[in-house]
């Protein structure tokens, strides 16, 4: 049955092993009941010397249960923080037993679990890999609310506890310990209950052991309190620094800073309760209800394969064939072997090749030197891949992924020569950027079996992989690609063929706008910051020089061959203000010398002086929330565009691609989730008002009307 088993021994401790039903022990409906219920048992338990808490699941305790809280909003806030405060009050109810209380800490005690763990006076936990600490809410854009944030405070003061409350970091328990998070770890599980049963009977009539510091006269914070003069010193400067990196986008780590001084400041119930309100106030924010929404539960679909097909058995790659070890070749080789394939890095020359293998070595090295990794394992890692000219290594590659030139007609010829020595089923992949697989594919005899496999760059450190469905692929095809992604540790969105696919398609867009502000005569510094000041990693004419204003001409030339030059909408601003700069200027971008910026040995830079001569107008000034929507709608609009004609065949591929492949800004949860929180009328408002000002391409995609018009969101 489940629920909290309940178990006295003859020395009259109490164990109480969480069992809820369902995978997890979570802070859901069947949690408030189970627990006061218990504590009701407990104080009424005749002869009772301690208690130990502990759980029947691989993980100790999972946290707050994001279905209730996503459901917050700001008509129910004033009842949602009253749950907040019972919630609180139970766990209060647990740390004033009169008898010690430790927790065993068993598997994961993250968030809510970890809250759990400190309303209990000790805690033990198992020194294993799978038992992680942490407070991670803030990554989902919350505060620890069970009084996390506080109670954090208490024990480790507010200099060590920043990395675990605001940066969100998950530690394992021997480094909780030295933090002060927990008292103790066991080697072994079976040592564990043992050993906090050791503790309670060591401690029972040890009054402080089962005082939580919070409670005890005269405790005082590691460090100092907010009158302390090196903490009043430090809080404007923490202030300033977090508000740079937030960019003002993000309110959770404000608010939990916010928290964490005035516990330092109030008596600890003030400051409890002040953590409910806050915390109330990030789980009704657009903010957290992205994050939510992708970050976890479309994290979670995606992960869990609901973009693969359910028939097809797992399908697991043994041998990996890599054609081309340039810079992205050598990058799939590194990951594939780290994952324990077996890897044929094949290029035109044996030297080629091994310089390709040598970029492994480089990684491995590092990491040996760094002590991540044993100097064995390296080296065996090292020796899964064969770096090759002969096109007979490649005999029996149940996968081969090529990454030569980005050219038709070679991959094409590629394909025909190669595709022989693939194992029996065995998949051909294509890393193109820009070429559609459709037309790749052509080149095969059997295009059932030919798929894309997009990596980003670079591979070993980007942690999307973009799967195109041409038009024959198969689903055998799309599973092992999908199963070859996860066993290399990435995150696989799948998406249907076009022209620049899912991702380069929608990232197109927030460089092509770029440029058109620069060409109407915004200054180019303030565009960079705007994008930057949108969310987004870098500004579109700073990320347009890393890719290369060279590359993105080669690309055009081979659209234009093919004829879809302008297929998404007029490219000709781009195209001009491109020609401008290589034809007349010989700026192709940072690795051909510079481009709009020049770029100093020491590593800085700064824009190329003669781009303000060419564009710069200050009669040309626009307000910047003009600049910001320009920036990012454009990009929305193209996710949207690409969710409306299929090229993305779910909400969650294109929220989780557009986050992790192309950097759109975490607070907006990805770019269609955006449009769910910013408002679906607001939308279709503030795109009437940018195509009337700029053009059509700000014209609100049909789909948007359509979700509408049913009342429906983008899920
Ligand atoms: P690169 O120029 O660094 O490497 C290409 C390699 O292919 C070279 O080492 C070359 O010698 C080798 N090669 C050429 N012809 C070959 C043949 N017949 N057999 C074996 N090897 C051959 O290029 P890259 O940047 O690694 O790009 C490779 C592919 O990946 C392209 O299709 C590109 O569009 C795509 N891609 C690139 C990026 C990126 O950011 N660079 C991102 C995603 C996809």
């Amino acid at each position: 049955m489940s629920g909290f088993n309940y178990e006295k021994d003859a020395n009259g401790i109490v164990t109480v092993t969480m069992d809820m039903a369902g995978p997890v022990n979570a802070m859901n409906d069947e949690f408030l009941p189970l627990l006061n219920n218990t504590i009701d048992a407990l104080e009424a338990e005749e002869g009772l010397t301690g208690v130990v808490l502990t759980s029947a699941k691989s993980t100790f305790f999972a946290g707050g249960d994001l279905n209730v809280l996503s459901q917050a909003t700001l008509e129910n806030a004033e009842a949602f923080f009253e749950g907040v405060q019972t919630t609180k009050a139970a766990l209060r109810r647990l740390e004033k037993l009169p008898v010690p209380v430790a927790a065993a800490i068993n598997g994961a005690a993250l968030g809510g679990g970890l809250e759990l763990a400190l309303s209990c006076h000790y805690r033990v936990a198992w020194d294993d890999r799978s038992v992680q600490i942490g407070f991670p809410e803030v990554t989902l854009g919350l505060l620890p609310g069970g009084g996390g944030v506080v109670k954090g405070i208490y024990l480790m003061g507010l200099m060590a506890a920043q990395e675990y409350l605001i940066e969100g970091k998950r530690v394992a328990p021997a480094k909780a310990q030295a933090s002060g998070l927990i008292h103790e770890t066991v080697s072994s599980l079976d040592e564990l209950i043992p050993r906090a049963k050791a503790w309670v009977l060591e401690n029972q009539d040890n009054e402080a052991a089962r005082t939580q510091p919070w409670d005890t006269d005269g405790y005082k914070i590691p460090g100092g309190n907010a009158n302390h003069p090196a903490i009043a010193q430090m809080l404007p400067v923490a202030a300033a620094m977090m508000r740079q990196k937030t960019r003002g986008l993000m309110p959770a780590p404000e608010r939990i800073l916010d928290v964490a001084v005035e516990a330092m400041r109030v008596d600890f119930e003030t400051a409890m309760r002040i953590e409910s309100r806050q915390f109330t106030t990030l789980a009704c924010s657009p903010q957290a209800k992205n994050m939510i929404n992708t970050f976890f539960f479309q994290m979670n679909k995606i992960n869990g394969g609901a973009s693969r097909p359910a028939d097809v058995p797992p399908q697991v790659t043994k041998k990996v064939g890599v054609l081309g070890a340039g810079m992205m070749g050598q990058g799939i080789a590194y990951v594939s072997a780290m994952a324990g394939i077996e890897v044929v890095l094949k290029d035109i020359s044996q030297e080629a090749a091994d310089k390709g293998k040598a970029y492994s070595e480089k990684l491995l090295q590092k990491r040996v030197e760094k002590g991540r990794m044993a100097e064995e394992k390296a080296q065996s890692v090292l020796s899964l891949i064969k770096p090759t000219a002969n096109n007979d290594d490649l005999a029996g590659c149940d996968l081969i992924i090529e990454a030569v030139f980005e050219n038709m007609t070679l991959k094409h010829q590629i394909t025909a020569e190669l595709e022989g020595y693939l194992a029996e089923d065995g998949v051909w992949g294509s890393n193109t950027s820009t070429l559609p697989i459709t037309q790749l594919a052509e080149g095969s005899s059997n295009p059932d079996n030919f798929i894309g496999i997009h990596f980003f760059s670079p591979v070993d450190k980007m942690p999307l992989v973009e799967i195109i469905m041409g038009e024959k692929t198969s689903d055998v095809a799309l599973a092992k690609a999908f199963d070859y992604t996860k066993q290399i540790r990435k995150t696989p969105i799948v998406v249907n063929d076009s022209l620049g696919f899912f991702t380069s398609r929608t990232f197109g867009t927030y460089l092509d706008e770029g440029v058109r502000l620069l060409k109407e005569g915004v200054h180019p510094v303030k565009i960079d910051n705007l994008g930057k000041a949108v969310g987004m990693p870098v500004g579109p004419l700073a990320v347009y020089d890393e890719v290369s204003l060279e590359l993105s001409r080669k690309a055009n030339d081979t659209w234009k061959e093919l004829g879809v030059e302008d297929k998404w909408g007029d490219g000709s601003i781009a195209r001009e203000v491109v020609a401008t700069m290589i034809g007349d200027y010989g700026r192709g971008g940072r690795h051909h010398g510079g481009g709009f910026y020049e770029y100093a040995d020491d590593g800085s830079k700064a824009i190329w002086p003669k781009l303000l001569e060419l564009y710069y107008r200050p009669e040309a000034d626009l307000a910047d929330s003009e600049v910001k929507d320009r920036l990012l709608f454009r990009q929305v609009i193209e996710a949207l565009k690409c969710l409306q004609t299929g090229v993305l065949r779910t909400v969650a591929d294109g929220n989780i691609g557009s986050i992790m492949g192309i950097g759109a800004p975490a607070w907006t949860g990805g770019l269609i989730q955006f449009v769910n929180t910013y408002g679906l009328q607001r939308f279709v408002d503030r795109c009437g008002e940018l195509a009337e000002r700029y053009g059509d391409r700000f014209e609100v995609p049909q789909i948007v009307h359509d979700k509408l018009a049913a009342g429906a969101l983008f899920e």
